[in-house]
């Protein structure tokens, strides 16, 4: 894959990026290893300031930024100005809760005494530096949540991009630089996936976190197992959005269509698939489809756009392909199905509700990395998680119900790294996201997302 500047809404290349040769990996990694040795040995303030001023820089500059990510991947304008303020939140958060998050422990005295020690704590100490491979859903965010515990835990990030977004890709580099980061604490390669390898298994790489699709996901992690080295992963989703009677069905509807096109429908947290309790489905559907043709598809630069472009041509065919097989096989189309007529040049396709879908369909195992829905009709909450369950991934899920048991049920039961109720999946720096099974592993954000690359030292007195 070029790696390049390609317009989603209009299909044209506008820049193209030489990617890095070996000579300058090189003495990028090197950069980062003798970045880190300092960068490991200052204060908590002295990162909290820089971080802060990463953020400020980041508000001030929202616009462009944002324009350059809906050139690069089609996102709307509203949407990606939203994404950057998220990014100056969370790394003002981490600014703030850093140090106490990393706080040494200290175990009772009682089992100080047990070990045979005078005294005994423990200390989150940094890595060294990580690298770290990233898609192009959501450019910024999807980098900032790495980077901002990262580098405030005192570690150095490495930041292979998707090929697709480079020059968000260097924006964040010059972001963190300007910031006052020294050099070599934050770096952009322009690389192609097949210089991963390479670069993973080098030394003074000691780590790496990988968010995209579980191909990429497996082949990280296996180099990575190869060389003992720590990765966190946080691949697909085909989330679920229960509804049972209890619920405010018009409320429900109305936030399926959001957790749906959010982004254009290509998050890995988007519902995607809509699970109905047969006594509200003909209630639900009709409002849900409603909201879904309402939406308007188009110029992602245009303040009334609901939904841009797909980010690639092929991310297109995948999405098609999914949708017609699903019609070929019995699915019934309650709305789109196809591309929008109006919309000749450029990766669009019409927000689409699918009903009838059956096992057999791919559809109904693989995650619809667009504006597309199915929807399932159940009789009961048991077979709601069932079906919620009957997916390879694990990443959210949406339940929509009153009823407390039913709450404590679907805690209890349903398989995936988050629970959200009456409302729709929505990462927060304060709480841990990632997911299970062919979702991932291991946590972003929170305490959880900090420590994920830091060594916990045990530190014991005899
Ligand atoms: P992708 O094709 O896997 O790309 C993600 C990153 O991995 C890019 O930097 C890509 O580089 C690289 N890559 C691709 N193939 C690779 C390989 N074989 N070995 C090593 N690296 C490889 O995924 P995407 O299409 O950008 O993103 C969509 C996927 O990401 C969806 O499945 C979505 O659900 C998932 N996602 C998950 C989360 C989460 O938090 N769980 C968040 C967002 C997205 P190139 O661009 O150079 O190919």
């Amino acid at each position: 894959m070029p790696i390049a500047t390609v317009n989603p809404a209009t299909g044209e290349t506008l820049t193209t990026f030489d990617e890095f040769d070996h000579k300058e990996i090189d003495s990028r990694l090197a950069r980062a290893r003798w970045a880190f040795l300092d960068h490991r040995k200052t204060t908590y303030a002295y990162r909290a300031e820089r971080m802060r001023r990463a953020a400020d820089l980041l508000d001030a500059e929202r616009d462009s930024i944002a324009a350059t990510m809906t050139t690069e991947m089609g996102k709307t304008l509203a949407a990606a100005r939203a994404e950057a303020a998220k990014c100056a939140k969370a790394m003002r958060w981490y600014a703030e809760h850093a140090e106490e998050l990393l706080a040494d422990e200290h175990p009772s005295a009682a089992d100080i005494e047990d070990s045979g020690g005078t005294a005994a704590f423990v200390r989150y100490r940094p890595l060294g530096p990580v690298l770290a491979v990233m898609p192009w859903n959501f450019p910024l965010w999807q980098v900032v949540r790495f980077a901002a515990p990262a580098l405030m835990a005192g570690n150095t990030a490495l930041l292979k991009h998707a090929s697709n977004v480079p020059q968000t890709a260097l924006y964040l580099e010059d972001l963190f630089r300007r910031a006052g980061f020294p050099e070599g604490c934050f770096q952009t390669l322009l690389v192609g996936s097949a210089a991963i390898e390479g670069i993973l298994r080098d030394p003074r790489v000691v780590a790496a976190t990988l968010t995209g699709s579980e191909p990429a996901g497996r082949s990280v992690a296996a180099i990575a197992g190869d060389e003992i080295k720590k990765t966190v992963l946080e691949l697909g989703g085909s989330d679920p959005f229960v509804v049972m009677p209890s619920a405010d069905v018009a409320r429900a509807a109305e936030v399926a269509v959001t957790a749906r096109v959010q982004n254009n429908g290509q998050s890995c947290i988007a519902a995607k698939r809509f699970i109905v309790h047969a006594d509200i489905f003909e209630d639900f559907a009709a409002r849900f489809t409603e909201g879904m043709k309402a939406l308007r598809v188009g110029d992602p630069m245009e303040e009334t756009t609901d939904v841009g472009p797909l980010a690639s041509k092929q991310g297109r065919a995948d999405l098609e392909r999914l949708v017609d097989e699903a019609v070929a096989s019995g699915a019934t189309v309650l709305c789109g199905g196809e591309r929008p007529r109006h919309l000749r040049a450029g990766w669009f396709y019409e927000p689409t509700v699918l009903a009838d879908v059956t096992p057999e369909m791919l559809i109904h195992r693989e995650e619809t990395f667009g504006p597309v829905a199915t929807l399932y009709r159940v009789d009961s909450l048991g077979a709601a998680i069932e079906l919620a369950n009957d997916v390879p991934f694990g990443l959210s899920s949406n339940a929509w119900t009153e009823d407390q048991e039913e709450q404590e049920r679907f805690i209890r039961d349903v398989e995936a790294g988050g629970v959200y109720f009456n409302g729709m999946t929505a990462s927060h720096p304060a709480m841990p996201f990632g997911g299970i099974k062919r979702s991932g592993y291991g946590r972003e954000l929170a305490g959880h997302g900090i420590r994920e690359f830091c060594n916990v030292t045990t530190v014991w007195y005899g």
